[in-house]
């Protein structure tokens, strides 16, 4: 699996929609400063399912729109799509190619699709469990990452490990079914309750 391109229109510094088409091997991404180098990253990490304003530089989520300039006015919404070549079937999903796509507007609607499909948030999430993508993965290290990690609590370190080792995805799952577990035990104590009343 390899990333082979990312579309961005209206995403911070892109108000025009660009293409970055990338092959095997190394890319690199060279310019001045401010000229949007780290905003590729960026969009790569929101793409994924960020969250967080601040890991994306910004105060609020609606920062990550292009708010204007001189010359041009704002945009509405922002959009970026990544696609991954994914002929060895490291995704769970049965193409060959995977296309993600956030769409974010001003009014705070926002959209998530999966190869042209509307989908949740927890579907992409999903999708990229133990492979080392997701926004919580190791395949993008900014910069500060590598001191936060060996400084960093045990557990987050464990949760990367985890991550590497393809786990937690079935950890996720057990937390899961700890929680139907202890549903279905409360209504076993209720249904009692009211055998015993009828009895
Ligand atoms: P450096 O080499 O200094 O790290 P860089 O090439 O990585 O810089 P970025 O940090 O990616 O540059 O881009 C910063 C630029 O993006 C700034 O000029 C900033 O004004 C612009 N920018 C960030 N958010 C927005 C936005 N929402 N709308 C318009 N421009 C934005």
């Amino acid at each position: 699996m390899y990333l082979k391109s990312i579309e961005v229109h209206g995403f911070k510094s892109f108000a025009n929609k660009i293409v970055l088409d990338f092959h095997n091997g190394i890319t690199g991404i060279v310019g001045p400063n401010g000229s949007g180098k780290s905003n590729v990253s960026d969009a790569v990490r929101w793409v994924l399912g960020e969250q967080r304003a601040k890991q994306l530089r910004g105060s609020s989520m609606q920062d990550v729109i292009f708010a204007g300039t001189e010359n041009r006015k704002p945009l509405s919404y922002a959009y970026v799509a990544i696609t991954l070549d994914n002929s060895d079937h490291m995704l769970d999903i049965d193409f060959k190619e995977v296309t993600v796509a956030r769409r974010v507007y001003r009014s705070g609607e926002s959209e998530y699709l999966i190869n042209g499909s509307p989908c949740r948030l927890k579907d992409v999430q999903e999708l990229f469990y133990d492979t080392g993508i997701g926004k919580e993965g190791y395949s993008i290290i900014g910069q500060g990452q590598i001191e936060r990690i060996l400084n960093g609590r045990p557990e987050e370190r464990r949760e990367l490990f985890d991550e590497a080792a393809g786990i937690v995805k079935y950890k996720r799952r057990k937390v899961a079914a700890q929680k139907k577990l202890e549903i279905e035990r409360e209504n076993l104590v209720r249904i009692n309750d009211i055998l015993s009343e009828l009895e």
